[in-house]
């Protein structure tokens, strides 16, 4: 046996939640291969597991608690070998609470402390108990990243601005992920630089308030989201950009206009909104009333008349009546969205509208399924829209099936076509035969075109 295999341990890793947390996942990984960690893809044997959580709804805690109880067993069977560590949103509002109640947990860290995931590794080898770091520290965690990231493959998502100073009555995130920070510009174009050399021909550019960026240019000025994707742009070989997710109150009119003179930013926009009711935005402190977003989804359909939307939808907030339910559903009669993710209020400790009077649960499952039905039958109509229409389609790996290529349009539909080779990394022409619910199918027209 070499030295090397020797000294390899085996890691496990699970993400839940948003694709910011996939993001982590990975960067940790990334960080602990040099110590000799080597991604598993079950907790059987693994010399360390890490659940990497989320906190913004209910149902999310429950899942940390119930798969900390299986891997409890196994650190057992294994006479207390593995080391269990807990990150992200949950272990950062409720590090103590789950040192207690689950004290065979050996590491909490928090999202913006996991950069010192290897320090905290030993610290847990020398100490018995939980070790703890929820810490916003002064330093910035991507300088402490190592540059060499494992590829993720033809679409690659990229984390540039993490945090959130809005304090929306219902999110933890401000309290979770800290204050509003933007990376550097340099760090995210040799990030990017480096996927592409890796394989990726599109990018999401991934934060929690992604369109809020403010990140320092290399030139010492302040860049905006619209700078950094003109500069991405430029990037040979990077053929796609997408930004996820966004705020109205941050649309600005340059990054707007970037969505009509710039062909690599693709026809898709995830914008959320969360209610119709200028009621209901007050209380939320959106910030932004109903009127606001019909002007910002005009001015984009004017920039890009093909532009699909996608939003998020919150209903029974505290305060939500009938009538502000009926002002949400307008607005998405009104707006019409080839996607959406609709959620019932969830009371969030520490959050205020925690504290407020709640809405029957009965009420909320009401609305959320009269909701999702109109946001299932325009996603439907959405993909109906496609059928007979040729397409670009970025080819992302093989299909489920024998003979299938998996591919995604520029407004985030998956694309499956019959073709007997690997189509990976190439944009092609496709005729759009076949639309289903969540997918279309596809006849390839002509090789190597490139997407508009
Ligand atoms: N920053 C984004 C924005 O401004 O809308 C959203 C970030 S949040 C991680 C993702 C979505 O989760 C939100 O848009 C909201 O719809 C939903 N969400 C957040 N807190 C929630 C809660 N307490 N109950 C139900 N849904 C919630
Ligand atoms: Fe949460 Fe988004 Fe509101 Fe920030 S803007 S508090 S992340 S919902």
């Amino acid at each position: 046996m070499t030295a090397q295999a020797r000294n390899t341990r085996k890691l496990h890793v699970v993400t839940h939640g948003c694709q910011m947390n996939v993001y982590d996942s990975a960067r940790m990984t990334d960080l602990l291969r040099p110590l000799g960690y080597e991604t598993v893809d079950a907790p059987e044997g693994a010399d360390m597991v890490i659940l990497n959580t989320c906190h913004i709804r209910e149902r999310a805690e429950e899942k940390v608690f119930s798969q900390l109880g299986r891997w409890r067993k196994l650190k057992e069977e294994q006479g207390g070998r593995m080391m269990i560590a807990v990150t992200g949103c949950v272990a950062q509002a409720e590090g103590e609470v789950l040192a207690k109640r689950a004290p065979f947990v050996d590491l909490v860290v928090g999202p913006q402390a996991y950069h010192r995931l290897p320090e905290l590794i030993a610290a847990a080898h020398r100490k018995s108990g939980t070790v703890i770091d929820t810490d916003f520290p002064a330093e910035q965690k991507f300088d402490f990243l190592p540059d060499d990231a494992a590829p993720q493959g033809v679409v690659s998502f990229l984390s540039i601005q993490e945090g959130c100073d809005k304090f929306c009555s219902f999110c933890v995130v401000p309290y979770t992920r800290g204050a509003e920070s933007s990376r550097p510009a340099a760090s995210v174009l040799a990030e990017a630089r480096r996927m592409v050399a890796g394989g990726a021909r599109e990018i999401a550019l991934l934060g929690q308030n992604v369109n809020a960026y403010h990140g320092e240019g290399p030139d010492g000025t302040v860049w905006s989201l619209a700078r950094l994707v003109a500069e991405l742009s430029e990037i040979a070989g990077l053929e796609r950009l997408r930004y996820t997710t966004s705020h109205p109150n941050d649309m600005e009119d340059e990054l707007i206009a970037a969505h009509g003179t710039n062909p690599k930013l693709m026809p898709f926009l995830h914008l959320p909104v969360q209610s119709g009711s200028d009621k209901i935005l007050r209380a939320m402190n959106r910030k932004h009333d109903a009127a606001k977003f019909y002007r910002i989804i005009e001015r984009l359909k004017t920039a890009r008349p093909d532009i699909a939307l996608s939003s998020d939808f919150i209903v029974g907030h505290p305060g939500e009546t009938d009538e502000d339910f009926a002002a949400t559903m307008k607005l998405v009669k009104d707006t019409g969205f080839a996607l959406a993710y609709s959620f019932k209020y969830s009371p969030r400790p520490g959050t205020p509208a925690a504290g407020l009077p709640q809405i029957e649960v009965a009420v909320k499952d009401a609305r959320l399924y009269e909701l999702q039905a109109e946001l299932r039958r325009q996603q439907y109509a959405f993909n109906d829209s496609k059928l007979g229409l040729t397409l670009p389609v970025l080819f992302t790996g093989p299909g489920r099936h024998a003979n299938q290529q998996a591919a995604r349009s520029g407004y985030m539909q998956p694309v499956v076509v019959e073709h007997p080779t690997d189509l990976t990394g190439q944009i092609c022409e496709v005729e759009i035969i076949q639309s289903n619910p969540n997918s279309l199918l596809g006849r390839l027209v002509d090789k190597e075109k490139r997407a508009a």
